[in-house]
């Protein structure tokens, strides 16, 4: 089990490397390709066909199991192979330019990732490791900025610069792993692992990169190599109804909806797609969610503002919205960041709003902030990539509207 106090031997904080250092890779990472790409990668160095489901799976162990960071280490794997392989490829995950430790333990890594057009600029994006004493949870990012602008949330203020790849995805997790030395290994018997959950809660909309944050859970999930089990992965989404259900289908993780209002006029204004697809359709996309059960019940997040949307009437309008649907809900006082409009709702009335919903038979644990004196808890997640100007940011949720 993961503890705050149970952290290993970690390496230590980074102070922020300049952007100016920025050196594109010069080689290809294997990182975020499926048992099929890896194969065909493999025959494209001449490794015949019978032999490549052996290699793959060799490949998939050091890779995805054993986290190697060379082709060195793949001691398993035939020297020839593995020349070849380190000719052409590396096993590199996104580069590590800042960690910050929250004092409650929480870490918060910057990564930088080239551009997808200049290879030369860098892009990066925030990934967020929270130590609790049941789990630990790594907070992970699907695009670099976001187009949806939700209005309590510091990424929507950036820019959406372009969406991560499979490879950027998973690396994240491997970055964390690397970091907090939690790989299998002779010393760390399986079971005891630090990273033991996922939330695509990040920065951006993960059912905006649809395909890549598929190809990338399904690598995180296979049991063959990072293993973290599909009830152990939400995916948030602030609802693009069309791939709600794709999401169950092709992915089979838990959800997860950043809810925040209960009217629409209200959700319009926080969650600004709420104007494509209203809460009416978001709420039947979750009744229809592929694998929903009391069992796996779908999340609902709900920002707590102050005056805005935590009264008792918005409790009550909420358990009559939710009826039918196996749901808990996740209250969240607003985290502030720089230049937010919100005020955080005050405990007192968050403790009613909760009591309200719970009497109602809901689950409505009230998230702890965490990691707020570091910008690492949910909504302040923002990196320096692209910063939009309020003007900008008007016109970005009009093209929200009409993708
Ligand atoms: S809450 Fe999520 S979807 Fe909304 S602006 Fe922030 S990152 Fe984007």
């Amino acid at each position: 089990m993961a503890t705050t106090a149970g952290l290993r031997d970690a390496a230590a904080p980074l102070e922020k490397i300049p952007l100016e250092t920025y050196v594109p890779p010069a080689k290809p990472s294997l990182i975020g390709l499926s048992r099929a790409e890896l194969a065909a990668r493999l025959g494209e160095l001449g490794v015949p066909e019978r032999q490549q489901k052996m290699r793959v799976q060799q490949l998939w162990h050091w890779i995805y199991f054993r986290g190697a960071q060379s082709f060195d280490e793949m001691s398993s794997v035939s020297k020839d192979t593995r020349t070849a392989l380190a000719a052409r490829f590396t096993v590199d995950r996104p580069e590590v330019v800042a960690e910050q430790i929250s004092n409650d333990g929480t870490r918060k890594w910057l990564l930088r990732l080239p551009s997808g057009d200049d290879l030369q600029k860098a892009h990066e994006v925030e990934c967020v490791y929270i130590p609790e004493t049941d789990r630990g949870t790594l907070c992970v990012s699907s695009q670099v900025g976001c187009t949806l602008n939700c209005a309590f949330c510091h990424t929507g203020t950036q820019r959406l610069v372009r969406n991560l790849t499979a490879g950027e995805i998973v690396g994240q997790i491997m970055v964390a792993r690397d970091r907090l030395n939690d790989w299998a290994d002779r010393e760390t018997p399986l079971g005891n692992r630090l990273v033991t959950n996922i939330v695509m809660m990040g920065m951006g909309e993960p059912l905006y990169n649809f395909d890549a944050v598929r190809d990338a859970l399904l690598i995180v999930s296979d049991n063959e190599g990072i293993g973290i089990s599909r009830r152990r992965i939400t995916l948030s989404t602030s609802g693009v109804v069309p791939n709600i259900k794709r999401a169950g289908e092709e992915i089979g993780v838990m959800l997860a909806i950043s809810l925040h209002a209960v009217r629409d006029e209200l959700r319009n204004e926080l969650v600004p797609l709420n104007r494509k697809y209203p809460i009416a359709e978001l709420l039947q996309a979750c009744r229809d969610y592929p694998g929903a059960s009391n069992a796996r019940r779908i999340t609902f997040e709900y920002v707590m503002l102050k005056g805005v949307n935590d009264s008792l009437d918005d409790a009550r309008l909420l358990v009559k919205l939710l009826k039918g649907i196996p749901a808990k809900i996740n209250l969240i006082p607003f985290n502030p960041w720089p230049g937010s409009a919100y005020e955080c709702s005050d405990w007192e009335q968050i403790e009613k709003f909760s009591e309200y919903v719970f009497n109602a038979g809901y689950s409505s644990p009230v998230r702890t902030p965490r990691g707020r004196d570091i910008l690492a808890a949910c909504g302040q997640l923002k990196s320096e990539t692209e910063k939009l100007s309020a003007r900008e940011r008007q016109a970005l949720r009009a093209m929200a509207m009409t993708d």
